[in-house]
């Protein structure tokens, strides 16, 4: 475990995938609100350290958990350290995720890059939402815990050339509605967020078709989203001002899934 010292005491907030993209713009939006973060990631690296970096800069403290998310026998300890590290734990973010190990024709999707989709993008985040909830309804009631899912426009939104990846985004939809029903009454919300074309490495691979794409109005706001767009999302959705909504979906694209004649 890698520690940052700080000084504050602010909520606690795990954030999957962490070390780069969307879930390191998060981790500093939550910084900058004053709260404590638990960074986890598939690989402790300078990367990592730059994040953790990035949210001492911010007055936050942080801890790195290393932990395979697709890996259900490293939940246990990865819970028990989120929960330890800083005397609780208020938000989960269930943002770690892949892309298919290539995009292509359906026809040609393996079995392999299926498995594996489902096991990070869902099979993962399922189950150590499930632990996290466990222990929270084991533990005295606290205001304001909350759970944000990113699931994508592709939850809604059909790609041929990534058929697993859409999949595995439709069950992470069903996902957020399924532990929205089943925590309600424990007070615990539970959100979603489609982010759409996201600046990130996920979509260095497609930058240069998706900067044409977008100039020609892919999406109605014609720039590519910034990894602080879905960010600042997840801090406001978990803010406590959203008290009487769960299972929302906020889609985070520019106006990309408005249907247009
Ligand atoms: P990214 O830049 O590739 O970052 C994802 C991070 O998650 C990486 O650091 C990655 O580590 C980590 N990760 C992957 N598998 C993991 C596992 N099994 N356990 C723990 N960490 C793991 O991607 P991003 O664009 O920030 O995406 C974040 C989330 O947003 C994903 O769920 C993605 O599906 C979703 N999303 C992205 C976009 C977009 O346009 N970028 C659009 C819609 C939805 P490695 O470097 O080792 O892989």
């Amino acid at each position: 475990m890698t520690t940052t010292n700080g000084r504050k005491k602010g909520r606690c907030v795990l954030i999957t995938g962490a070390r780069r993209g969307i879930g390191r713009a998060t981790a500093y939006a939550f910084a900058e609100k004053g709260d404590d973060l638990i960074v986890n990631d598939v690989i402790e690296d300078e990367a990592a350290r730059e994040t953790l970096d990035g949210i001492a800069a911010r007055g936050g403290r942080a801890h790195f958990l290393k932990a395979d998310i697709a890996d259900l026998a490293s939940h246990e300890e990865l819970v028990e350290r989120a929960f330890s590290a800083f005397g609780g734990l208020d938000v989960l973010v269930n943002n770690a995720g892949i892309s298919v190990a290539r995009r292509g024709d359906m026809l040609e999707a393996t079995p392999e890059s299926f498995d594996r989709l489902m096991a990070v993008n869902l099979r993962g985040p399922f189950f150590l939402t499930q632990a996290v909830a466990r222990r929270w309804l084991r533990e005295a009631p606290a205001p304001a815990r909350s759970i944000v899912n990113i699931a994508s426009a592709n939850a809604h939104m059909a790609s041929i050339d990534r058929a697993e990846y859409c999949l595995s985004k439709v069950g992470v939809a069903m996902m957020t509605k399924l532990y929205a029903l089943r925590l309600a009454e424990a007070g615990i919300a539970v959100f979603e967020i489609r982010p759409g074309v996201i600046r990130t490495d996920m979509t260095a691979v497609v930058r240069a078709s998706y900067e044409k794409r977008i100039a020609e109005g892919l999406s109605p706001v014609r720039r590519w989203g910034e990894p602080e767009d879905v960010g600042r999302v997840v801090v406001a959705l978990t803010s406590g001002e959203f008290q009487f909504s769960t299972g929302e979906v906020v889609h985070v694209d520019g106006g990309l899934q408005i249907a247009r004649l």
